[in-house]
Formats: C-alpha cells, sequence, structure tokens
C-alpha cells in the first residue's frame, strides 16, 4: 500500500505544523551530532524517555566523543549504564564506537546500510541517525510509529509480523517530506507518545485527525492488533552474601544477561529446595569455597521481561579456603562505597542496600 502523493504532502504538512508548536524539549532534540543521537537512541530502547534524560547527560558528560568511548574501558561504560537494565546496548554500543574509530576514522556512516553494519544497530537506530542527524530521508518504526500509523491507515493485523511489518516501513518511507526527514520523524514519534497513545488516543487534539481511517471506521483504540504479551514466570534465586572486613564478595559475570557487572553469587532455586542451600551451591560454583548458611537476610522482588523474580540474599560463614573465580569472570571483595561506582545490576544494588556488613563480619 502506498498513501497518494496528496494525502502524503498533507499529512506532513499537518503534523509537522503540529510539532513545531507542540514537541516537548528533549535534550536530544537540540543536536544534530550523530554520536548524541546515536546514545539517546540506543538508550530509548525499551525504555521510558523521562528514564534515559539522566542517564543520556551522564553519559555524554562522561564520554563526550565517540573516540572518548572508544578509549574507556568496558568496565567504566558499563559503571555509566548501571541501572538503565539490557546492558548488551552498552556492551554494543561500546564495540560500535571502537569500529567507528577503527575503520571510519571516527566519522559515524550517513549511510544506513553502513550502520548498520555496527553491532547493536538495527533498521530504526540506523534509520534514525540518518534521519535525524544527517537529514536522509530514512524511515523510522518505533512502537508509537507502528500504533500510529496502524490507526491512519486501519490495518489489521500483528504489526510485528511480515507481511504487515514490512507495509509499515514502506509506509513510513512513502510519508516522508524529503526536505523534513529530521522534524518528520521525531513528529510521527512525538504523536504517538503523547496524543496518540495505547490506551485514550486523544483524537480531539490530533492534527492529522481527518486523515485518520482508524478514527473514522470508530476503531482506533482497537489498534494496534498484537499476538498476546508472553504470560509472566516467577522466579526464584538466592545469593550468597560473604563477609570479610566490611567487605562483601562479588562475582563479574562472563555469561547471561549481566556479562561483565559485579553480582553476587547466586542461582535460581529449583523446586523443593531450601534458599540456603541453593545459596551455598552457587557459592561454590562461583567461587569454589563452601561455608555454614545463616539464613535468608534480606529479599527483593523485580520484573524482568517476562520474569518476576524473587531474589534472596543468604548469608555464608565459609570455612577460611581462599575464593577464586570459576564461574565468572573475576572475584573482588568490595566496600559497600566502591559498589556504587561500579557495574551492578540494579536488583544486586538494592538487595546490597538492604544488608549493613554484620558486627564483626570476618
Ligand atoms: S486521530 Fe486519534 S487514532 Fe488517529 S492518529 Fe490521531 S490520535 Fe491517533
Amino acid at each position: 500500500m502506498r498513501p497518494h502523493p496528496e494525502f502524503a504532502i498533507e499529512f506532513g504538512s499537518r503534523l509537522l505544523a503540529w510539532y513545531r508548536h507542540h514537541r516537548r524539549e528533549l535534550p536530544w532534540r537540540h543536536t544534530d551530532d550523530p554520536y548524541a543521537i546515536w546514545v539517546s537512541e540506543t538508550m530509548l530502547q525499551q525504555t521510558q524517555v523521562a528514564t534515559v534524560v539522566p542517564y543520556y547527560r551522564r553519559f555524554l558528560a562522561a564520554f563526550p566523543t565517540v573516540h572518548a568511548l572508544a578509549a574507556a574501558p568496558e568496565e567504566a561504560v558499563l559503571a555509566v549504564w548501571a541501572g538503565l537494565g539490557y546492558y548488551s546496548r552498552a556492551r554494543n554500543l561500546h564495540r560500535a564506537a571502537r569500529i567507528v574509530c577503527e575503520r571510519f576514522g571516527g566519522r559515524i556512516p550517513d549511510d544506513p546500510v553502513r550502520l548498520r553494519e555496527l553491532p547493536g544497530v538495527g533498521r530504526y537506530t540506523a534509520g534514525a541517525i540518518a534521519s535525524l542527524a544527517y537529514g536522509r530521508p530514512t524511515p523510522v518504526v518505533d512502537g508509537n510509529v507502528e500504533r500510529v500509523l496502524a490507526r491512519v491507515f486501519a490495518l489489521r493485523g500483528d504489526v510485528r509480523r511480515p507481511p504487515l511489518a514490512r507495509e509499515l516501513w514502506d509506509l513510513a518511507e512513502a510519508l516522508i517530506p524529503p526536505a523534513a526527514s529530521r522534524d518528520f520523524n521525531s513528529a510521527m514519534m512525538e504523536l504517538g507518545a503523547t496524543l496518540c497513545t495505547p490506551r485514550s488516543p486523544d483524537c480531539p487534539r490530533c492534527p492529522v485527525v481527518s486523515l485518520c481511517q482508524g478514527r473514522a471506521e470508530g476503531i482506533a483504540e482497537a489498534l494496534p492488533e498484537r499476538r498476546a504479551a508472553p504470560a509472566i514466570t516467577p522466579i526464584e534465586v538466592a545469593a550468597a552474601v560473604v563477609w570479610r572486613e566490611e567487605r562483601v564478595l562479588l562475582g563479574r559475570g562472563d555469561r547471561g544477561r549481566w556479562v561483565g557487572l559485579w553480582q553476587l553469587p547466586h542461582r535460581e532455586i529449583q523446586a523443593g529446595e531450601d534458599p540456603a542451600e541453593t545459596a551455598r551451591r552457587a557459592l561454590a560454583e562461583w567461587t569454589g569455597v563452601t561455608g555454614d548458611a545463616a539464613g535468608v537476610i534480606a529479599e527483593i522482588r523485580h520484573t524482568i521481561t517476562r520474569f518476576r523474580v524473587r531474589l534472596r540474599a543468604v548469608r555464608i560463614r565459609v570455612d577460611g579456603d581462599e575464593p577464586r573465580p570459576l564461574a565468572c569472570a573475576a572475584l573482588r571483595w568490595l566496600h559497600p562505597s566502591e559498589v556504587e561506582h561500579l557495574p551492578v545490576p540494579t536488583p544486586h544494588r538494592r538487595l546490597l542496600a538492604r544488608i549493613a556488613a554484620p558486627e564483626g563480619a570476618e
């Protein structure tokens, strides 16, 4: 499906006029620096704007250029990212920055095809950098744009699967006014984020209401159609807390979701297993040492993607053996004040905040 050229002109001019008066002031809207835009778009994947803003400022203060990012050790990058979650985004950004410096002399490509060769850069991010930084007429389709397009064109079906997913990209491309791709793409995302929201779209205030087929048919709120979200799975996890002179033992992950981050040795509790026993096993697997479990001393609950996790801390007194890194890349005894400056996943940071070093910690 391709919109009629007159429709595209009308749609674009209405949307752009609205955007220029109503857009939110966001820090990445005041720059056309491709590096800054790349950082913002990477952070905005799976994360709300309000959460991203302070992280974006902090990240650019720490690594103001692609060269600065490329030169930084991974641990420093993860430490500044810590709390934002989905750490593979930070690792990919870091790796990609090194590639940009090595292969392209530090100039971030303006060609979406070359951009997509970089780790972590998919069609969305490539389109965003090419259009928002370089003004190229490349489409961007995120969740907000999907919703706007599905409603404006009254499209039924799963927007995340072909053929409809492909059709949305084609529509987004066909609607771009060639001379205003930056503002147009930003405006589409802004419309979805502020007026054409998932529930209760504010159609009376919408600049394209007279062009919206979904609204005309009275089905806008039911769009876009999607497969049902996967069910939430509860998981129980036990973590071992071992103290030595007011320092707690943390391991640097070498696999899974939290590669490169400092964590309490932990593992999932199997059905019928006691948390204290699980924590002892986790400690043995991570460090090779065993000890006596003194029981659960704190717990927190958190959600990661489709998992609802109950994380319990178990204090363990070790028998004097020196721990060595087995199921992790490294081990360190860390004072709580040092943990502040290291990349630690948020659930473990929260758990550590609840457990003070015991009197006379061994
Ligand atoms: S008229 Fe309503 S449903 Fe249609 S694009 Fe505007 S806000 Fe969304």
